[in-house]
């Protein structure tokens, strides 16, 4: 096995065929509304990482049209990701939790939410699912630099992070922690630092995105005026191929690189072509017989 791939550890857990469905939960960002500040990570679309999610229906009526013309699948996760799906009084959470897990089909609620939007009436309340369904939160890092965090707007230090994952731990919530390669400034330096500060962590999962340029954002702006330059697609998977022979070989993979609809994408061009980044990673590990996890220490 080169890598703990998502898909087939999803399929043992639950000896079943389970599908994904991608929410829209109506929440904003703490980055966006003023909480923390405005304007957003300087990479993020105005849909905050659910551009393709319909938004016309509400939760309930969304999950369902899953649960009714999905073919062939056993089961769902409730996967709440866009924009900051804790961010929110915990009453308002609890209604739109529920609104997707209504039925028995739902095996687990996935929430996707930054570290500084975790705390412990959260924790309370995800934990509350543990009895009907697999929890697990998602945590967008992208970097443990936190001169790449001001210079992206990420709206919080890396200690933050730390703190959410100690009060996670506490609750026995799984974390599956993003991050970006090809961040502005970023060099193998930061790959490697932030690679040994979410092994200090007690991670379940990685997903790992490309940094793409999509339209409309600051990053578009400052590639456009030559202050950001993306990585060739041949550094990104060498990076990638850095990420998974240094991580725990417990980790999750859930991801690989990042997903940009055509029509938002500005550059780079290869970040369209995701089967041939996944078969270079694969290629590559494989021509030097390196596996997820061969240069990992405890
Ligand atoms: S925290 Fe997430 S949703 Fe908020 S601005 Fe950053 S990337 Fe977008």
């Amino acid at each position: 096995m080169l890598y703990r791939r998502y898909n087939e550890y999803i399929k043992q857990k639950y000896n079943a065929r389970i599908k994904k469905i991608c929410i829209n939960g109506g929440f904003t960002c703490p980055n966006r509304d003023g909480t923390c500040g405005f304007g957003g990570c300087i990479f993020c679309g105005e849909k905050g990482a659910g551009d393709h999610i319909d938004v016309s229906r509400s939760i309930k009526d969304h999950v369902n049209r899953y649960l009714l013309y999905t073919r062939r699948v056993d089961g769902f996760i409730a996967y709440f990701q866009s924009f900051t799906n804790t961010h929110a009084p915990v009453d308002v959470l609890k209604e739109r939790y529920d609104s997707a897990l209504f039925d028995k089909r739902i095996v687990a609620l996935a929430v996707a939410t930054r570290p500084d939007c975790i705390n412990e009436d959260v924790c309370r309340l995800l934990h509350s699912y543990k009895s009907r369904a697999d929890v697990w939160v998602e945590l967008g890092l992208q970097t443990s630099n936190d001169n790449t965090a001001k210079l992206i707007n990420r709206g919080y230090d890396s200690a933050v992070f730390s703190q959410a994952c100690s009060l996670l731990k506490k609750y026995d919530i799984p974390i599956v922690v993003h991050i970006m390669i090809g961040l502005p400034n970023e060099n193998d330096e930061d790959i490697k630092n932030t690679v040994e500060f979410i092994n200090s962590f007690d991670i379940h999962g990685i997903k790992i995105h490309s940094v793409y340029v999509m339209k409309d954002t600051k990053l578009e702006k400052m590639y456009l005026n030559g202050e950001y330059a993306p990585l060739d697609m041949n550094s990104y998977t060498d990076s990638v191929v850095y990420v998974l022979t240094h991580i725990s070989p417990d980790v999750v993979v859930h991801r690989l690189t990042g997903d940009c609809p055509s029509d938002k994408l500005t550059a780079p061009v290869w970040n369209l072509k995701k089967e041939e980044i996944i078969a270079q990673i694969t290629r590559k590990m494989e021509q030097l017989g390196l596996y997820q996890g061969c240069f990992y220490k405890i």
